[in-house]
């Protein structure tokens, strides 16, 4: 018992390092999305992020966009607690069945001009729950989507991509 308190005194953290501070290509893709949502709406971009049945392993990476890391929010971009008040909704997950009516009220809360965004493989086709009974197989089986994010769970500089991308849609 003693070696055993003693190694553990002694020995280092069994963690990984610290993380490098923000990457600036994060902050410049930040501070682009900016600038394109006040040039296409005239203020910041507000989006709604809807739960429809994900791992949670994409939700990890969104939250990741408004931790003190990261901190988008200083570049106005902001997540909001209603779909009336969004822009976007940013949906993950591969719906399922329990899900879906909620996503469609979801979707006919917001008010237009909206946009959807699917993001992660489940959201896009069912990933690894594709033909599971229980799920939808992707969210453009229940509400129209303009644009997909690819990745497993997608990355905090792959959402703003995708955001970035979302800009050069036809309005
Ligand atoms: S795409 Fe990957 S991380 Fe995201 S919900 Fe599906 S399995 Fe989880």
């Amino acid at each position: 018992m003693q070696n055993f308190l003693l190694k553990g005194l002694l020995s280092r953290p069994a963690t990984e390092p610290a993380p490098t501070p923000a990457p600036a290509a994060v902050a410049e893709l930040a501070v682009s999305v900016q600038a394109r949502a006040r040039q296409r709406l005239g203020r910041s971009l507000a989006i709604r992020h809807v739960d429809a049945g994900s791992c949670n392993g994409c939700e990890l990476e969104i939250h990741a966009l408004s931790n003190p890391f990261y901190d988008l929010e200083r570049f106005g971009l902001r997540f909001v607690a209603s779909p009336r008040h969004a822009d976007v909704l940013l949906v993950t997950g591969p719906v399922t069945r329990n899900m879906a009516e909620a996503l469609l009220r979801t979707y006919q809360a917001t008010p237009g001009p909206k946009w959807v965004i699917g993001a992660g493989q489940c959201a896009a086709d069912g990933g690894f729950f594709a033909g599971s009974y229980a799920c939808c197989g992707g969210v453009s089986a229940v509400v129209p989507v303009d644009l997909h994010i690819p990745g497993c769970p997608p990355t905090p500089a792959a959402l703003l991509r995708g955001l970035l991308a979302l800009f050069e849609l036809p309005a």
